[in-house]
Order: structure tokens, then C-alpha cells, then sequence
């Protein structure tokens, strides 16, 4: 981890940004805020933050919560009085904002407070990484502003030494035009640890008035594709106006990672996409719960890393986008070329891939999850007949994966478990060390999450992927169409996950059923029902 960066590291780091933070739920001292403002070229009494008074509710996009550590929590907000304005309602000033957390939802018992400053470069997003808390307890929070208060969330911090169980779901792939998110609804009912989102949390295209459930009737902006900061805030703002994705935020703490569509459509490390990537992870920052170290300057964000929950499991969040190679055999659905096997070619850097290797041999946990955007498992779309695979996922990098997989294998890597979002359809599969070797074992088992609400109610993939399926016997469960999320129950022994799934995405208030049960054993890589 990085260490915290000082106010005058961070503004001359980022001249275009110049914002300086509350750090750790410290107060904001005098000192720091006059150096902050001197390099912001603001007025001190406009740096210390104005009180308005809103005459919207400025919380209207809900409050979060991220990144559990055994001592604290990262809570978040965005002052945005008028989400669907380019400018949230705000006029252009610092805005002092206060927030509390304690140890009931009605507020009585607080255990920690402070201030913070909402800047107008942040959009007016508030990141507070409060520390200072018990470890594995739930807590509960609310940012005030004015005379405005936000809605009391809840959240928890991670818990140290044994842990017998952890809830959590993973989730992915919320297009907010084609369908509502009744996943999200059940998901905040729900008792959970964690929600952990695998990507694709906002998608980049364009939204057509009147077209999809939803009905839209949106300004003439967000017809365009997201291009501008301006944009992709817009797009965010308009995602997380959502009721039941606010709920399942307020509810209970998030770790999230990205896919590609929070930028735009299977983009790799190649410089050519390096202006979106600036616009898009700057929004991306503003919006998610996430800590000072993920801070992005420029086009990069580091966004990858860990989450330990105690001697039960630990959690290596991928970042499969930002440092990857151009695929080796061309974009998209193309037969494998021999420099697929070069070396060279990376998912996730070499400096990650090192990172990912290194957690996996020093783990001390009894599970060791990873967080992952695209399917690692094979899928030989047309088996012996040729060799055409998606290079989108891992199979567009086979060397990459290999590295990975047979490490897990040589150095006995402790119940490894890939879960996994992006494909819009559900899989439970066996992960081998090598598919070049047919006899190859089993390493890990890897889940692939439904979309939340992606493709809507239409059915697409189960007609073009399900005739390929048979080609691959380590696929052990194949559903195309259906939206939903997975829900772990993770214990010493096994891990259970239940397949949530909503009758359908049309209906913000469909029924939510668990259709189906997966296990894993302890001690035996793979999936061991289904
Ligand atoms: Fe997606
Ligand atoms: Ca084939």
C-alpha cells in the first residue's frame, strides 16, 4: 500500500486537480487548509468550505461505504443536489461537510466524527478513510451538511485472527437502460459482510430516450457516448440515482474493481485510449467508496489490491484492464495464432502479475479468492473442428494464464476461487493448470456471476454459447440469460454459493429466487456441486 500522500505531494502531483484532502478522519487543520489553499488559488474563507443552504437534498445519490480494514472503513458521498446537471446543482465552491460514526443506527452511541471538504475538482464528492474502529463490528454512519442530513448507512470493519464464516455476494454488469436492479433490491434486505462488484459498473454508450424498461426522459447529453469528465460524471450520477443500488450501498460495505465499459469496450494498456481512461477513472474515483491510494493522475489509477477477512480468506482484487496487452490474435472472436504463447504478452502487468503471485505463496488464509473481470476458464467455441476462442477474456492470453494457473498447482496455493463478472451469463467451472494438457488437473474452482442487468430480458447467449459448451467438460454449469448475483457463505469447511435470480429485470420489483446451489470443499479444487 502507499503511504498517505501530504496535501503539497498530492496538488503538485495533480496541478489540474488540486484538491487537498481529509486524511484518516483527521480534522482538517488551519495549516494544511492555508497551504491548500494558497495552491488552489482560492480564497481562504471559501478553502474552509461554506454552509450552505440546499434547497434540494444534497445526498440525493445516497451514501457508501468501501475497502473494510480491521481498524476502519472508507465512507462516501457526492453533494449533488441535481444528479442529472453537469454541475450536480453545486456552484463551484468548497463545501464543508461533517460525518459521524457510531455504533447504533439512531446516531446516540458515536465513536468517531470530523470534517470534510466537498471540492468542486471532486465534484463534490466526499472520501473520508476513518480509522480508529474495532475491528469485525458493525457500524453506522451519516455525513451532514448545513442543515442537511444524509441517510444513516451501515457498514463493518474487517475482523482479525479466526473467523469461522463471511456472507458476501459478488456482482456485475449493471446497464441502467436495460433493466432494473431487483438483485440489488434482495442484496440490501439481506444480511452481508461485503458486496464485492466485479466491473462494468456503469456502461459507456449512449442513452435513448423512451427505449428499455426504464422508459427514460433524460437531457439531450446523455444521447452521446461518454467521452468528457463531464460525461462520464453524468453517467455515474444518472447509474447511482438508482433506489435499490443506493439501498444495497447504504446496507453494507463494497469492494469495487472495473471492467472495461466504465471506459469503453474492451480496452487494453495501449496509450491510444490513455484521454478516456483520464476522464473516466477521475469520475470513477469520485463515485465509488475508495481509498486515498486509488487517487488516479492522469490516465492511471491504481486500483488493484487486497482485502483480508481475518485467517478465513483473502481477496486479491484484479485490475485485468489498465496494464494489458493488445490481444495477441486480434480483438474479439478470432482463431488462436502461435504468438498467443509468447510471454510477453500480459492480462494484468508483470508488476501486478508479481503482486498477485506474491499474496497468493504468502497467504496464511484458509480461502484465496480472486477478484476478477473475464472468464479465466477455456471456452473452445467450435472443439476439435478449429481453434476460435473470445481473445476478450483469458483465452486471448493463454500464456498469461498458464503462468498463473500452474503456480497455483507447483506451489499449492490454498483453495483457490476465481470469481469472476463481464459475460452476461452464468458459469461454474473447473480451472485447470494447463488446457494445453488434457490430462491437466484441476487448481481452482472458478464462479462467473450473472449480469445484474445487463442484456435485459432478452435471450441472447444462451442460443449462440450453450451448442459450445459440450466442447469444454470442465465447464460444469452454463446458464446464458439469466440476471441476478451470487451469494457466498464462506466457512472453514466449504464455501456455498446460491445462484440469485430475478424472474426478470423489466420489473423493479420482481420476485428473486435462488434457482440453484454451488459448492466448494475445502481441500479440493473445483467446483463439487452444482
Ligand atoms: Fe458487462
Ligand atoms: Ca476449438
Amino acid at each position: 500500500m502507499m503511504p498517505a500522500m501530504s496535501s503539497l505531494e498530492l496538488d503538485t502531483r495533480l496541478t489540474d486537480l488540486a484538491a487537498p484532502k481529509t486524511r484518516r478522519g483527521v480534522l482538517i487543520s488551519a495549516g494544511s487548509l492555508a497551504l491548500a489553499a494558497s495552491l488552489s488559488r482560492l480564497p481562504l474563507d471559501v478553502a474552509y468550505g461554506s454552509t450552505p443552504r440546499h434547497r434540494k437534498d444534497p445526498f440525493a445519490l445516497g451514501v457508501a461505504s468501501g475497502d473494510p480494514h480491521t481498524d476502519g472503513i472508507v465512507l462516501w458521498t457526492r453533494l449533488a443536489p441535481e444528479p442529472l446537471r453537469a454541475d450536480g446543482g453545486m456552484e463551484p465552491r468548497p463545501v464543508e461537510v461533517r460525518w459521524e460514526v457510531a455504533k447504533d443506527p439512531g446516531m446516540r452511541r458515536l465513536v468517531r466524527r470530523g470534517r470534510a471538504t466537498a471540492w468542486p475538482a471532486f465534484a463534490h464528492s466526499v472520501h473520508v478513510e476513518v480509522d480508529g474502529l474495532e475491528d469485525g463490528r458493525e457500524y453506522f454512519y451519516r455525513f451532514t451538511t448545513g442543515a442537511a442530513a444524509s441517510p444513516v448507512g451501515c457498514t463493518r470493519t474487517a475482523p482479525r485472527g479466526r473467523v469461522d464464516e463471511l456472507t458476501f455476494s459478488f456482482v456485475t454488469c449493471q446497464k441502467w437502460d436495460e433493466g432494473f436492479y431487483p438483485a440489488y433490491r434482495e442484496i440490501a434486505r439481506e444480511d452481508h459482510d461485503l458486496v464485492i462488484h466485479l466491473g462494468d459498473y456503469t456502461y459507456e454508450y449512449g442513452i435513448a430516450n423512451g427505449v428499455g424498461p426504464r422508459k427514460p426522459q433524460l437531457p439531450p447529453e446523455f444521447a452521446t457516448e461518454t467521452d468528457t469528465l463531464e460525461r462520464y460524471r453524468l453517467q455515474h450520477a444518472l447509474y447511482k440515482t438508482d433506489p435499490h443500488l443506493q439501498a444495497a450501498h447504504r446496507a453494507h460495505p463494497f469492494v469495487v474493481i472495473w471492467d472495461d465499459h466504465e471506459v469503453v469496450n474492451d480496452y487494453t494498456g495501449d496509450p491510444f485510449w490513455f484521454s478516456r481512461r483520464t476522464n473516466a477513472y477521475r469520475a470513477f474515483y469520485e463515485h465509488l467508496p475508495l481509498r486515498e491510494e486509488s487517487i488516479p493522475r492522469g490516465p492511471d489509477m491504481p486500483i488493484y489490491r487486497k482485502v483480508t477477512w481475518g485467517d478465513l480468506a483473502e481477496f486479491s482484487m484484479l485490475d485485468t484492464r489498465q496494464y494489458r496487452s493488445n490481444p495477441p490474435c486480434g480483438f474479439g472472436e478470432a482463431d488462436r495464432c502461435p504468438e498467443a504463447f509468447e510471454p510477453e504478452h500480459t492480462m494484468v502487468g508483470p508488476k501486478q502479475e508479481r503482486w498477485l503471485l506474491d499474496n497468493l505463496r504468502r497467504s496464511d488464509a484458509r480461502w484465496n479468492l480472486i477478484g476478477n473481470q473475464v472468464l479465466i476458464a477455456e471456452l473452445d467455441h467450435d472443439g476439435d473442428a478449429g481453434d476460435l476462442f473470445w481473445n476478450d477474456s483469458w483465452d486471448g492470453y493463454p500464456a498469461a494464464r498458464t503462468r498463473i494457473t500452474k503456480f497455483m498447482q507447483r506451489e499449492r496455493i490454498r483453495n483457490p476461487v476465481v470469481i469472476t463478472g463481464d459475460w452476461h451469463s452464468t458459469f461454474a467451472n473447473d480451472v485447470k493448470a494447463d488446457y494445453e494438457d488434457p490430462r491437466s488437473p484441476t487448481v481452482a474452482a472458478e464462479f462467473v456471476a450473472p449480469s445484474i442487468s445487463s442484456n435485459g430480458d432478452e435471450e441472447i447467449y444462451g442460443p449462440y454459447y450453450g451448442p459450445m459448451i459440450p466442447f469444454n467438460p470442465h465447464i460444469r454449469f452454463f446458464d446464458g440469460d439469466r440476471r441476478g448475483s451470487m451469494k457466498a457463505r464462506l466457512k472453514r469447511s466449504h464455501l456455498e454459493i446460491d445462484w440469485r435470480i430475478a424472474d426478470r429485470v423489466g420489473d423493479p420489483n420482481a420476485r428473486v429466487r435462488t434457482l440453484c446451489r454451488f459448492a466448494v470443499e475445502s481441500g479440493r479444487p473445483g467446483v463439487a456441486q452444482y
